[in-house]
Formats: C-alpha cells, sequence, structure tokens
C-alpha cells in the first residue's frame, strides 16, 4: 500500500508541537490532541506558514484547511481548484519568501498574506478577454462591511448596482463583544467576501463610487478600497493592443510599475493603451510620461493637495505590486493537463513541469509583474 509521509516543520518559538511524520489518513495532532477537521479525510499535505502563525492542511478532497496552533482549530477552510475539470489542484509553500503556490491546468496562482489573512477562494482567478466575464474579487469581511455605506445610488451608475449591493450586504458580521471566545475572532478575521460578478458591473459601480468620493472630498476607508479594487479590476483586463504605429513601447518605458506605484500611481490606459497613470488617492490623472519624469515630483505638482502627497493617512497597500491580490498567470503552453508542482534547492524558484514537456520556472521571491520570470525548456 502506498503511504505518503509528511513532514512539517516545527516551529521553534512556539508552544506546540506536531506529529513529523504522519501516515496517510493518519489524525493531525497538535500536543497530542486531534484536530476536528481532519478526521474523516485523507491529508496529503502540512506547512507551517511563519508570519501568519498557520499550519495549511491540504487534503485529498482538494480543500485547504488553515489551522490555528494555538487554539488548535481550523479559523478558514476553501476548495482549492474546482474550475478546471480533470485538474487536480496542486500547492505548496515555499517557506522563504513565504507564499503560496496553487496551479491547476494551465493556471498558476501566486498567494502573500493580504493584512493577515490570505484571499485564497480568489487565488485562480486568470485575466478575462472581455468586459462581460465575469470575475472574482475578494475582499475581507471588514472591508466588505465598510464599502455597504458608500455604495453609489441606482442612478449614478450605468450598470446595475443591486447585485453587488446584494453579494455585499450577503455578509454578516458578528458582534465582537470582550469575552468572545478567540477562535470567533480569528474565524471572523480570516472571513472573506468574494464578489462574482461581470467586470463592467465592479467597474462601473466602484469607479462611480471612488469619483464621488472624491469629489466630496471623503478621505475615507471606502475610498482607499474601492480605488484598490478598481486597481485589481485593472489587472484582470488587459488594455486592447494599441495600434502597429503608435510610440506606445518608447512612451511607457519611462513610466517603470515600481517607481510609479511608490508614487501612488496605477496604470489605467485609455482604449489606445498609452501610458496613463492615475493617483489611487486623488484621482489625478497624467499621461505622456518624459524620460526626465519623476513620478513624485509630477505628482506632486499636478496635485498638491492630494493626502498621499501629503503624507496623510490613506490606507495605502500599493496593490498592484503584491502577490497578495494578484490575479493568476496562464502558461500559454496548453495541452497540459497534468502538471506536476515541484520544488528545487532555492526556494524562491517555484518548478512546474507539463505533460507535453515545457518545464517552467517561476521567480516568487519578487513581486507580480515586475519580477516574474518564467523560464521555458522543451
Ligand atoms: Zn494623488
Amino acid at each position: 500500500m502506498y503511504t505518503v509521509k509528511l513532514e512539517l516543520a516545527v516551529a521553534v518559538q512556539s508552544s506546540w508541537q506536531t506529529t513529523r511524520n504522519m501516515e496517510e489518513g493518519e489524525v493531525l495532532r497538535l500536543d497530542g490532541q486531534p484536530i476536528e477537521i481532519c478526521s474523516n479525510r485523507v491529508i496529503n499535505r502540512v506547512a507551517y506558514h511563519d508570519k501568519l502563525n498557520v499550519i495549511l492542511v491540504g487534503t485529498a478532497d482538494g480543500n485547504l484547511f488553515v489551522v490555528d496552533p494555538t487554539l488548535g482549530e481550523p479559523v478558514y477552510s476553501t476548495k482549492i481548484g474546482v474550475e478546471e475539470e480533470n485538474c487536480e489542484a496542486q500547492w505548496d509553500f515555499s517557506v522563504c519568501p513565504e507564499k503560496l503556490v496553487v496551479i491547476e491546468g494551465s493556471k498558476v496562482g501566486i498567494r502573500s498574506d493580504y493584512n493577515g489573512i490570505l484571499l485564497l477562494s480568489s487565488i485562480l482567478q486568470t485575466p478575462i478577454a472581455s468586459c462581460s466575464d465575469v470575475v472574482q474579487i475578494e475582499l475581507s469581511k471588514s472591508e466588505a462591511e465598510s464599502l455597504c455605506h458608500s455604495l453609489p445610488t441606482a442612478d449614478s451608475v450605468e450598470t446595475d448596482v443591486s447585485e453587488v449591493e446584494k453579494q455585499l450586504k450577503a455578509i454578516v458580521v458578528r458582534e465582537l463583544e470582550p469575552g468572545t471566545p478567540l477562535i470567533l475572532v480569528k474565524r471572523e478575521k480570516w472571513s472573506t467576501v468574494k464578489l462574482e460578478l461581470p467586470y463592467s458591473v465592479l467597474k462601473s459601480t466602484f469607479q462611480t463610487m471612488v469619483n464621488e468620493l472624491w469629489k466630496k472630498n471623503a478621505y475615507i476607508p471606502q475610498l482607499s478600497i474601492a480605488s484598490s479594487i478598481l486597481e485589481r479590476l485593472n489587472m484582470l483586463l488587459p488594455p486592447a493592443k494599441p495600434e502597429q504605429d503608435a510610440p506606445l513601447e518608447k512612451a511607457q518605458m519611462w513610466a517603470l510599475p515600481e517607481k510609479m506605484a511608490q508614487a501612488g500611481f496605477y496604470h489605467s490606459p485609455s482604449s489606445n493603451g498609452d501610458d496613463r497613470a492615475m493617483c489611487f488617492t486623488c484621482n489625478v490623472c497624467l499621461v505622456s510620461w518624459e524620460p526626465t519624469d519623476e513620478p513624485w515630483s509630477e505628482h506632486e505638482r499636478h496635485s498638491p493637495f492630494c493626502p498621499f502627497v501629503r503624507g496623510e493617512h490613506t490606507h495605502n497597500v500599493p496593490l498592484s505590486l503584491s502577490f497578495a491580490t494578484a490575479p493568476a498567470f496562464v502558461v500559454a503552453e496548453k495541452g497540459s493537463s497534468s502538471p506536476i508542482l515541484g520544488k528545487s534547492s532555492c526556494p524562491a524558484a517555484v518548478v512546474v513541469a507539463y505533460s507535453n514537456g515545457h518545464i517552467v520556472v517561476w521567480d516568487v521571491a519578487r513581486e507580480a509583474k515586475v519580477g516574474l520570470i518564467p523560464s521555458f525548456y522543451t
């Protein structure tokens, strides 16, 4: 009989210990106590997420459980990779750069932590081809609750805002009074809300919300949450291919993503795919970047009263450069129904081998878009 041996790194600083060599089907134990969820399930992978102090437990039925080692109970669970038929999603957690990698078919999803949790149920959302496609945007429960208070009115949005409202308001926010059991507090923290709607509906709703809040000069948390959702939506729908002779490549060379993001800008090209960049806070919109332009000084010059420029609290999270919310990647060479996720001697490199002979090496140490280096060997 085939036996799976699992090893779990033991965290030095905490008081728990875990069975080191679990055989398939054996109950996962913490300090000798079995963990409830794992009974009746075959565990096929265990990893310790040092930064978040949680144990990631994968089961043969495709679920991923997040277990709090101090409480010895799961705080979150999700089914990973259910979209592609005959594809078994696999995941791995590379300890060094603290990224969780999930592969399914031609998709590769990578997650770093998002304010102390992981947005796992949207990890395999890939970029889309059309505005009418349905996309998933995952938010923490507190963000979703906060957005409910600033939703634009139905007549100010081109698309139907009621469905967004319905999905946001479907959440049940628990009252966390002093004395609430810690496990409930943790579960509340890990709860997320997944908006699952056509791209165009989400885009027009949150664009209107940002515009309205900005007009009111309302520097409230909702503004930065809605702005970051817009930024995530922008990453899901790549701009239309520019005209052949448009001087795009040259123009975009000056606007380096990392520098731009540090100065509060995100790329929001118009339909001809130009280098238009917008500030996530004040919505100032700058185009035609020159090689001598410094993003910070341009921002200051064009929008001196922007709260971000003035260093006020804006809840800034430079999301476009983070795996915390980045969309999944699609490996161009399809026909790869049974990829294998492997490890290399370099912890920052994740290796995926496909049945058609391709091996793709992902550099997960750096952040999305800027440093992702897929390499192909056949
Ligand atoms: Zn600004």
